[in-house]
């Protein structure tokens, strides 16, 4: 069984707990770190976990709303980082005291009752990998942080049957927004943030592989509202996919993949 809490989303921090159960074992991994680290111990404290408990960390690249406490977190716990080789170079290739694992595309890693699966999307950072997190049986697809999907991306979410995905922005509400024009250019660019349109058309890709849930993540407080992503999501996808919108600071209540 997969199951999984968002603890924070967005420009704020991205942080979301993965749990895998098979007869014997749980696992938690951490995919992104993304906050400081008292507000993390407090997050994972509501829900009803403590940092002691998370088995690996998996950090999808080096921009601040990731990376976090990640290193003092791994350091304190003594807990394993995954990453790629390029976004530890990009984050000042930092010692972690022998924890550090390169993550690779297409190169599974196994994490006590998980199997997780990084692979390469399009985003302005120097190597960025999101993830699949399966158990055997079922699959979640962590897809935050890209500009645009590739054959590549929807290969490897082909079979999920929740995806927490990114819906960055609202065309429209970021063109009118406050955002300086280079900016406006880099998160609506391909190598920036989805669209909600984009995301809605990713999960449609993939809704005949088995999708039932979709959480929307990521939102951009200046440039999208959880209505506006919830109503591409639904118009999308019809009503056998269940939605859920993440919270910038709350993310979400814990779901089954
Ligand atoms: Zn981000
Ligand atoms: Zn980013």
């Amino acid at each position: 069984m997969i199951r999984f809490k968002s603890l924070g989303s967005g420009s704020t921090g991205n942080a979301t707990v993965v749990q895998a159960r098979d007869g014997h074992r749980t696992t938690h991994l951490l995919v992104d770190c993304g906050l400081g680290i008292r507000v993390l111990d407090k997050r994972l404290q509501q829900a009803g976990m403590l940092a002691e408990q998370i088995d690996a960390i998996f950090i999808t690249h080096e921009h601040a709303d990731h990376i976090g406490c990640a290193l003092s977190l791994a350091l304190r716990e003594r807990i394993p980082v995954y990453m790629s080789e390029g976004t530890w170079i990009g984050l000042g290739q930092p010692d972690f005291e022998g924890l550090l694992r390169i993550a690779r595309d297409s190169q599974p890693i196994e994490v006590g009752a998980m199997r997780a699966i990084p692979f390469t999307v399009p985003h302005d950072s120097r190597e960025p990998l999101q993830l699949t997190c399966g158990d055997g049986a079922v699959s979640l697809g962590i897809l935050t942080d890209l500009g645009h999907g590739t054959p590549h991306v929807l290969a490897q979410l082909a079979g999920c049957a929740t995806l927490l995905l990114e819906c960055n922005h609202d065309p429209q509400l970021l063109e009118n927004g406050p955002y300086p024009y280079f900016l406006k250019r880099r998160v609506g660019g391909g190598w920036g943030h989805l669209a909600n349109a984009d995301a809605a058309a990713i999960a449609a890709a993939i809704l005949p592989s088995g999708l039932r849930q979709v959480v929307a993540a990521h939102l951009s407080e200046q440039n999208n509202r959880p209505d506006l992503a919830r109503g591409a999501l639904e118009q999308a996808l019809g009503a056998q996919v269940e939605i859920h919108v993440a919270d910038g600071p709350s993310g979400c209540g814990w779901l089954t993949a």
